[in-house]
């Protein structure tokens, strides 16, 4: 039924081996950065990539401070620390994103409120955010408080989803309205613009990811994005121990946590910096080529948002419906081209079960016909 989908993606990579969803290319500097960074004998958590590598970040984002981290979700946990949630508050996120998400709020002891998705963006929908605050949530003291949990709503957090950048402009309205804070869950984003900013700096805070599956990989790695000169200088304490800077003494203010990104791992990352703009060129020329094959099969393909500009990290297809999506997943992975189904919403998962959750029709809709094919740079 798929035959022509798997011979073609084939072509497109020149392979009768396995093809991955998505992996990393090493094509610039790499080996010659990691090679310099043990030549220093700085491999751990100083060095001059980490320096480097964040400074980039700042410049290539456009966010005024980069804060690296060990990996995304180290990110985003510090971030949520710094957007002042606190245990049992609540945070409001889409059921539709990878579980990173979810886990950084619970590490603080917070609880997700689940508000749905818009099927054009895959991103929490500001339509639907604005439904449950003006209806669901009542303003004490200048605080955002859930009337059926009597809870305060410290944050929200949008996840662009694949790359496509969310409603963020319609998100961030809301945010500053219910004086609720806005923490970008930018993991999958970078390369990503909503309008010509960049995803991730939009709100208080933002995060990004540089797993070994992201458009770029510090094989591990993270990084928070924030325009306050004061919440970076918090990030970066907070990251490396909570030490108060002193040639010799150990004196730490309060608990810190050891999320610092190796200079190793900063040493991949300029080097992966430097070709962003090339794998970025090169996935938009695969998914428009992705978009005039799938048109011709009758399929959707998902494509960026009006007045957006996708990396295009994941393409993703949207199926007629769960039975041809399972048919879907079953030919091509057992012709080894990997494909993937959308993850499982957060609010079917046990610890997320009991969850208080808005209208999810979108997400239950999208949650059965979403795949993602494989979307890596082709060299
Ligand atoms: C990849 C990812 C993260 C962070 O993942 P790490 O592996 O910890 O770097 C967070 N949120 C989303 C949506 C992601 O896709």
């Amino acid at each position: 039924m798929f035959k022509d989908t798997i011979a073609f993606i084939r072509d497109l990579y020149q392979t009768e081996d396995f093809i991955p969803l998505h992996e990393p290319r090493f094509i610039g500097n790499e080996k010659q950065y990691l090679e310099d960074c043990i030549d220093s004998t700085f491999v751990s958590s100083v060095g001059a990539f980490v320096d480097r590598f964040e400074a980039d970040m700042a410049q290539f984002t456009g966010a005024k401070h980069a804060i690296a981290t060990v990996n995304g979700t180290a990110a985003l946990h510090v971030a949520l620390l710094l957007a002042g949630v606190e245990r049992d508050d609540e945070v409001i996120t889409q059921p539709l994103t990878f579980i990173a998400t979810c886990n950084a709020l619970s590490y603080i002891g917070a609880h997700p409120v689940f508000v749905d998705v818009d099927k054009t963006t895959v991103g929490l929908s500001a339509e639907k955010l604005e439904h449950f605050l003006k209806h669901e949530t009542i303003m004490v003291n200048g605080a955002c408080v859930n009337k059926t949990t009597k809870n305060k709503i410290k944050a929200v957090v949008p996840m662009h989803t694949f790359g496509f950048p969310a409603d963020i402009a319609g998100i961030a309205q809301l945010c500053e309205r219910y004086n609720i804070a806005l923490v970008e869950d930018a993991a999958e984003s970078l390369g990503s613009y909503y309008k010509g900013q960049h995803t991730g700096t939009f709100g208080l805070l933002g995060t990004l990811s540089f797993n070994g599956n992201k458009t770029i990989t510090t094989g591990g790695g993270g990084m928070i994005l924030t325009n306050d000169s004061n919440l970076a200088k918090a990030a970066k304490h907070l990251t490396t121990t909570a030490k108060v800077p002193h040639p010799w003494n150990y004196e730490h203010d309060r608990i810190g946590f050891n999320y610092r990104l190796p200079n190793l791992n900063a040493a991949l990352g300029c080097a992966q910096l430097e070709s962003l703009p090339q794998y970025l060129e090169n996935k938009r020329d695969l998914a428009n080529i992705y978009k005039s094959f799938f048109e011709s099969q009758d399929v959707i393909f998902i494509d960026e948002p009006k007045d957006t500009r996708a990396n295009f990290w994941l393409n993703a297809l949207l199926l007629k419906n769960k039975s041809e999506r399972d048919a879907f997943l079953k030919e091509t992975n057992d012709n080894g081209v990997m494909t993937r189904p959308i993850w499982k919403l957060m609010n079917k998962l046990p610890m997320f079960q009991h969850a208080q959750t808005a209208n999810l029709d979108n997400a239950e809709w999208l949650e059965e016909r979403i795949v993602n094919i494989p979307s890596s740079v082709r060299i």
